[in-house]
Order: C-alpha cells, then sequence, then structure tokens
C-alpha cells in the first residue's frame, strides 16, 4: 500500500499489487504484471503456498486488467474500487452513476433524454444492414451488375407502423415507461458490473403497445409487413476489398425510427490462380522454358482477366537472356483504376522451366551443351579439400537441426499477452 489511494480504496491499491509506481508507464504495467503471473502462478509454487498465490495472481491480473486499460485506469484513479464494484449494493454508495458510465463507455446518462424521465429519444434511423460480398478478380476487372431479390421489413401500410386499428390510440407501454429503452446490469467479471441500455421488447422499442383486441388486422400489431423487391448492385470496375456499396435506405424498416438504414455490401476479393493484386497493379508468373530465356521468344504469355491473350517478344536487343526470378513490366496491364481510363501496371516475374532430368544424358549433347555455354570460374584454391556427400533438401528444415529443437527461447514478453493463463506453457 502506497497510501495514494487510501482514502478512497482501502481494500485494494492495484499499483501496490503490482509494485509500480503511480505514474507508471502501459510497457512498465505489461511488465510487472507478467512478473506477477509467473511467480504467482499456481502451477509454479510449491504446495503448501499453492492458496495464497493464487490470491495474488487473481489479485495481480485484476488490477492489469484495469490498469492496461485507459478508460478503467481513469476511473480507478479518481473513484478507486469503488467504481468497479457493485451489483448488490449499486455502483457504489455516493458516486455519480454519470461518472462512471461516462469514464467507461462514454456515455452521458442526461444526454440519453429517456434515463430523467424528460420523455425518450428515439434513434432517427433504422440500423444499417452490413453484409460480405465475395467478387473474382475477373468481376472487379470488368465491373459486374447484380441483381437479386430482397425481402425488407416495411412499415405496415394500413396502420403507418402504429399497430393498431382505425380509431384506437396505442397506449404507453408499461415496461419501459414509454421511453422505449430499458437499462439492464450486466456482469461482465467478478466484482464488475456495467450498465447497457437496452431496446425494449416489450414495445419493440416505440414505447407505445396496443390491446390484443385493437390490433391493426393487415399487420396484426406487428406494425411492419415483409415487402419483396429487386434490388441492383452496381461494382464498378477498379473495386477493391474493403471498398462499400451503399444500397441507400434499403435495409429494414423499424417502427420505432423515422428514416430507414442502408443495405452496405463490404466487398471481398477472391484469391485469384495466376494474378495477385496490390492497388492498381498486377502481379503473374512469367513462366518460359529454358531455350526461351536464352533464345527468345514471341507468343501470348498470359491470358487476361478479361480474356484477351497477352502477347510479349523476347528479347527486345539481340542477346538479351531472362533470368529466374527477373521481373518485367507491363505498363498499363494492370486493374482499371476507378472513375478513369487508367490502369495500374502488370508485373511479371520470370519463371523459368528447366528441362526434365535425363533431357542431356547422352553424351554427345552434353558435350555439346558444355561447349556453347560458358565454363565456370576460376578453381577455388584451398589447402585441403574434402568431397561431400549430398541429397535433396526441404528448405523449411533449415535451422531445426539444433538439439533440443528450437521452442527453448520463448520471448516472454510476448506470450501471456492475451491474459493470465497463456503465461505459462
Ligand atoms: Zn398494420
Ligand atoms: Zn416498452
Amino acid at each position: 500500500m502506497n497510501g495514494m489511494n487510501g482514502s478512497s480504496a482501502p481494500e485494494a491499491d492495484l499499483y501496490g499489487i503490482l509494485n509500480i509506481s503511480k505514474s507508471a508507464s502501459k510497457a512498465e504495467i505489461k511488465k510487472a504484471y507478467h512478473k506477477a503471473a509467473l511467480q504467482n502462478h499456481p502451477d509454479k509454487v510449491p504446495e503448501g503456498q499453492r492458496e495464497e498465490a493464487e490470491v495474488r495472481f487473481k489479485a495481480a491480473s485484476q488490477a492489469y486488467e484495469i490498469l492496461s486499460d485507459d478508460q478503467k485506469r481513469g476511473l480507478y484513479d479518481v473513484h478507486g474500487m469503488a467504481a468497479f464494484e457493485g451489483g448488490q449494493g449499486g455502483m457504489g454508495a455516493g458516486m455519480d452513476m454519470n461518472d462512471i458510465l461516462g469514464g467507461l463507455f462514454g456515455m452521458n446518462m442526461g444526454g440519453m433524454g429517456g434515463m430523467g424521465g424528460r420523455g425518450p429519444q428515439r434513434p432517427k434511423r433504422s440500423p444499417d444492414e452490413n453484409q460480405k460480398y465475395e467478387v473474382s478478380l475477373e468481376d472487379l476487372y470488368k465491373g459486374k451488375t447484380v441483381k437479386f431479390a430482397s425481402t425488407k421489413n416495411v412499415l405496415c401500410s394500413k396502420c403507418s407502423g402504429s399497430g393498431a386499428k382505425d380509431g384506437v390510440e396505442p397506449k404507453t407501454c408499461a415496461t419501459c415507461k414509454g421511453q422505449g429503452v430499458r437499462q439492464v446490469l450486466q456482469q461482465v467479471g467478478p466484482g464488475m458490473v456495467t450498465q447497457r441500455l437496452m431496446e425494449c421488447s416489450a414495445c419493440e422499442a416505440t414505447g407505445k403497445v396496443v390491446n390484443p383486441k385493437d390490433k391493426c388486422k393487415k399487420c396484426k400489431g406487428k406494425r411492419t409487413t415483409e415487402e419483396k423487391k429487386q434490388l441492383e448492385l452496381y461494382i464498378p470496375r477498379g473495386a477493391k476489398e474493403g471498398d462499400k456499396i451503399v444500397l441507400e435506405g434499403e435495409a429494414d424498416q423499424i417502427p420505432s425510427a423515422e428514416q430507414t438504414g442502408d443495405i452496405i455490401f463490404h466487398i471481398v476479393e477472391l484469391p485469384h490462380d495466376l494474378f495477385n493484386r496490390a492497388g492498381a497493379d498486377l502481379q503473374a508468373t512469367l513462366e518460359i522454358t529454358l531455350a526461351e530465356a536464352l533464345t527468345g521468344f514471341n507468343r501470348v504469355v498470359l491470358k487476361h482477366l478479361d480474356g484477351r491473350g497477352i502477347s510479349l517478344i523476347h528479347p527486345h536487343v539481340e542477346g538479351e537472356i531472362l533470368r529466374p526470378s527477373q521481373v518485367i513490366k507491363v505498363k498499363g496491364e494492370g486493374m482499371p483504376m476507378k472513375r478513369s481510363d487508367a490502369k495500374g501496371d502488370l508485373y511479371l516475374i520470370v519463371e523459368i522451366q528447366f528441362p526434365e532430368d535425363g533431357t542431356f544424358s547422352d553424351p554427345a549433347t552434353a558435350e555439346a551443351l558444355r561447349k556453347v555455354l560458358p565454363g565456370p570460374e576460376p578453381p577455388i584454391k584451398t589447402e585441403l579439400t574434402d568431397e561431400a556427400h549430398w541429397e535433396d533438401a526441404d528448405p523449411e528444415e533449415f535451422g531445426k537441426g539444433a538439439p533440443g529443437g528450437g521452442g527453448a527461447w520463448v520471448d516472454e514478453d510476448e506470450e501471456g499477452a492475451e491474459g493470465p493463463q497463456c503465461a505459462t506453457q
């Protein structure tokens, strides 16, 4: 106990538990927590001290949970542990709930209307509907229009969304007292309770209810009816992963909102067999034979995303050779750019198809090749020479030859970042 929070929280000094100063940085807090977690982990201490260690372990975990979160830490600094206790006794006697909720969730209860009994403040819009939409690279290259049928909830045309039959005035909902929302306490951890606003289900957040006998005949009191609608989704040429396509006002209507949200499609680009994309540029492999690399070619090397063949002539200048992993650029053959006629570039990575084993096993052919191709550099001079044996290898095995394997050295700071249970293996 360093006395800093003595007056408001005599029961738990989180800084003291982690043995850090009140001005400790986030990195210091994390480090101190890892240290405490390792020292007190129940698996790491002798039998007789286990119970005590477990208490310290839990205390360190809770201290870390609060101090590693800027908002919670700020709240703790002001109110002590009272900010996180409650449940039975309410949110800490004598404390202003606005302070706590405001600190935790950036919520101002006064500003929410409703809570203070000043009349409900309804959401102005029904929620947006977010959906993923997977698109092939071909379709992103060419652009695409997709038509689809959508079933949408719309406000009942007969009762205009009141749910009541003609001439009947809906009554105030008793469950939420007409607010449309209710406060709900939710336990989020040991001794930690948060306050949440939930829509009132009794009145579908409208604040009004209708007697069973007074219900609208068309929607049976549900306030909305289903409507089938043909929608069109236009994917522009050059659209990319993460782009949003918004169909305004096409989300479900809800009785408690004046406006209707959007359907928002989030484009997901499907992987392609031949092409990699980065922004407006494309990348692909240029597969050529060894003979073509050395002596040249003039042929279609690739089928583009729109089905066109891409033909290349090699060499540019007499005698030019293409080498493995060499990169060549075809300007203007990348992806189209949105709202423009410009295109990115196509990068081709040379891959040489070497002849199969045995192609040159005939001694005369091998000799002829040796004559045509350049020989090795001058011999390497050494005092001692061993003739070594070799075999085919798996590149993945490189570095795995150490006795005991490679798992012994794990950075303590990296593991366990998610919580105490990961702090040891
Ligand atoms: Zn109706
Ligand atoms: Zn209600």
